[in-house]
């Protein structure tokens, strides 16, 4: 999933026990998870031409956006997720 466990050293991944409450799956409610890009010069030049979403998504990317794995994984590293969830709502998208 891109996770640089080297970097992080041991990750620490959970999973909810489950309860009556929530259908013995661990999970309750639910939480978002975003891609903002944001629309600079450069990517408004790049929106007006023939430029496939692939370039785009990379130089949104060197400009700083956070991709909706990459957000997804804050949730995974904090707990508040499994990463089966996060491969199942992101894996169109890594
Ligand atoms: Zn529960």
């Amino acid at each position: 999933m891109g996770l640089n466990v080297e970097k992080n050293g041991r990750i620490t991944l959970y999973r909810g026990r489950g309860c009556q409450k929530c259908r013995g799956t661990g999970y309750h409610g639910r939480t978002g998870i975003f891609e903002v890009v944001p629309y600079s010069e450069s990517l408004k030049k790049m929106t007006n031409a023939t430029i496939d979403i692939e370039t785009i998504r990379d130089q949104a990317k060197a400009e700083g956006m956070v991709s909706l794995r990459g957000n997804a994984l804050k949730k995974l590293l904090t707990g508040k997720t499994t990463y089966q969830e996060v491969l199942r709502v992101t894996w169109e998208q890594p």
